[in-house]
């Protein structure tokens, strides 16, 4: 690419309305202009950045098996009727009528569409699971958007939506996707923490989000120094003890309609009631129509008695020796996540090395006990809000003390249960014939929002520092006062020529520019390599090469250039 051909759109005025450092950057190396409150073009530098992005979350998400589609950004509102999400959803939801005055959504997230279509496609538990993603436009009426596209009304998100026959294919993608995710901000290079996560009103009971660590995070990060605890302290239903995968084995909800006794929960779960060492009917709100069942197994029975019933349970590492402690814990996990047509069963694996000194799910928003064990009664444990920790208290796992930092949250991953395909009748045919709901997750990145995080994490005083992988181009060719020399000219255009024959992705500075304009051009850009073509070292045959991301400069001979670089 020629800067004379190109639209480079590089600004050195600082830009007032700018608060943060990558949205000033953003704006002043020509990547993003702003239309509206909330809305962004993007402009050639910044969509070969995001691009790049795109294209390794896109080989990512491929490799861990999931399959790419296309579904429209406008929703019909009877859709969201259907999930319950038109009535809770609030005005992040932007809501728009046709010509004919029917309703419809600007999609914010894409799980009504996508359960309605695996409903349609999907009817055999054959074709499972299946995992199926787009990286596409998303909006939301963002009741105060800032930061440039770090917190946009339209942004662009991969969101990917698993489908499952039971909760332990789900658990199995779900790790597949917490790697995957891992995988793609290491290629990225960017420094990142998988947190453990309130599942907020999407529903559903585990989640992480993977937050990139930068000082203009709006989260808080809490995190163990000698462990790998690590918590978003706005944590409302902290259920498990770390964020490593495969760490995290919690509480799932299961339909067991109409179930009062614990023969009858029992029986709907496939399990031997005399495993069962009692059942405690726990009142639901009053609009629900069935009661919450916590059941506690008997310590000769174990979790795979109950995986070997086939049906999506999970164990919750929780003894819970009182009445009234369930009721409390139900009650709010209840209250927090909305009305929902389920009973919660809540199984204990004693079998588990680890059963103790657990960190478990939250009686009170914000808060969860810690050291817990199948011993000990509920009212032993200590019980930690994160909400109002401090650097140096005691890490909730026991392990080191915390220590806080600010977070962007650039992915979100959710075992989401059947919140989705219960409300939407969403199955399929079962090995033995019935009609089974399925178990979802969904896993969400901030495509858009990643670019951001990416020069907040990268930058120094004269611009930004593209990590190599996402850096809009690979070289810069600045040639000083070409205009003025022929050979300076002719040795611009043979490396630029050879670049290009490389497969280099290179921008050639080919502007009547004096060369400090040029220098700090590029250096905003932050275009990783840059070869100085000059009077002096042409006289040697060389070229002075300068790396924008450790500052080294060197000469180099300009038959070496090439292969240097590449
Ligand atoms: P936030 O807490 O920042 O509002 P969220 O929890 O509402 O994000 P999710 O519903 O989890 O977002 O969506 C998945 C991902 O989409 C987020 O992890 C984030 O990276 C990105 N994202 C969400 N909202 C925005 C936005 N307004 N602008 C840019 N990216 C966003
Ligand atoms: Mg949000
Ligand atoms: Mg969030
Ligand atoms: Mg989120």
């Amino acid at each position: 690419m020629r800067t004379t051909e190109y639209l480079l759109a590089t600004q050195k005025e600082t830009p007032a309305d700018a608060e943060v450092i990558s949205h000033k950057l953003m704006l002043r190396a020509g990547i993003v202009r702003k239309l509206a409150s909330g809305l962004y073009t993007w402009l050639p530098t910044g969509l070969r950045v995001l691009n790049k992005v795109a294209a390794i979350v896109r080989d990512e998400m491929n490799k861990a098996g999931a399959i790419e589609i296309s579904m429209p950004v406008v929703q019909p509102a009877d859709l969201w009727q259907e999930s319950k999400r038109w009535e809770e959803y609030g005005p992040e939801l932007l809501r728009i009528k046709d010509r004919h005055e029917r309703d419809f959504v600007l999609g914010p997230t894409h799980e009504e569409v996508v359960t309605t279509l695996v409903k349609n496609e999907v009817s055999s538990y054959k074709q499972l699971p299946l995992n199926l993603y787009q990286i596409q436009t998303k909006f939301r009426d963002e009741v105060r958007p800032r930061f440039g596209i770090m917190r946009s009304r339209e942004f662009i998100m991969k969101d990917a939506y698993s489908f499952h026959i039971d909760g332990e294919s789900l658990e199995q993608t779900y790790q597949r996707m917490h790697q995957a995710y891992c995988n793609i901000f290491e290629r990225i290079g960017l420094e990142y923490r998988p947190v453990i996560a309130d599942s907020g009103s999407i529903g559903g009971a585990v989640s992480h989000e993977f937050h990139v660590l930068a000082d203009s995070g709006e989260d808080d990060i809490a995190f163990s120094d000698s462990s790998d605890y690590a918590a978003n302290v706005e944590l409302a239903e902290a259920v498990c003890t770390d964020a490593r995968p495969g760490a995290s084995k919690e509480m799932t909800k299961v339909a067991t309609p109409g179930a009062t006794t614990i023969e009858q929960v029992a029986q709907m779960l496939s399990i031997d009631s005399t495993a069962c060492v009692k059942t405690l009917i726990v009142e639901a709100a009053e609009d629900a129509p069935h009661p919450f069942v916590a059941i506690v197994l008997r310590g000769d029975h174990q979790l795979n008695d109950v995986k070997a019933s086939k049906h999506p349970l999970i164990a919750s590492p929780f003894s819970m020796a009182k009445e009234e402690d369930v009721k409390a814990h139900l009650g709010c996990h209840f209250g927090s996540i909305g009305p929902v047509n389920l009973a919660l069963p809540i199984l204990v694996d004693r079998s588990a090395a680890t059963c103790a000194d657990f960190v478990c799910g939250a009686n009170e928003d914000g808060q969860h006990f810690t050291g817990v064990d199948w011993e000990r009664d509920v009212s032993d444990f200590e019980v930690v809000d994160l909400r109002n920790v401090v650097p140096g208290d005691a890490s909730p796992d026991g392990k080191g003390t915390l220590q806080i930092r600010k977070g962007i949250e650039v992915g979100h991953i959710f075992q989401l249960g059947d919140k989705y395909s219960q409300a939407m009748n969403c199955g399929v045919l079962s090995e033995s014939g019935k009609h089974q709901v399925l178990q979802m997750g969904c896993y969400g990145i901030g495509v858009t929002r990643i670019v951001a995080a990416a020069i907040e994490q990268n930058h120094d005083k004269y611009g930004i520092k593209w990590p190599l992988a996402i850096a809009p181009f690979e070289v810069a060719i600045i040639p000083m006062n070409m205009h003025k020399s022929h050979r300076i000219m002719e040795t611009a255009l043979k490396l630029y020529a050879d670049f290009i024959g490389s497969g280099v992705e290179v921008l050639f500075d080919d502007r009547k520019e004096r060369p400090g304009v040029m220098f700090n051009d590029m250096e905003l850009i932050g275009i990783p390599h840059s070869i100085v073509i000059g009077e002096r070292n042409l006289d040697n045959q060389q070229v002075e090469y300068k790396n924008r991301l450790t500052g080294e400069k060197t000469l180099i001979n300009i038959d070496e250039v090439i292969a240097f670089i590449t």
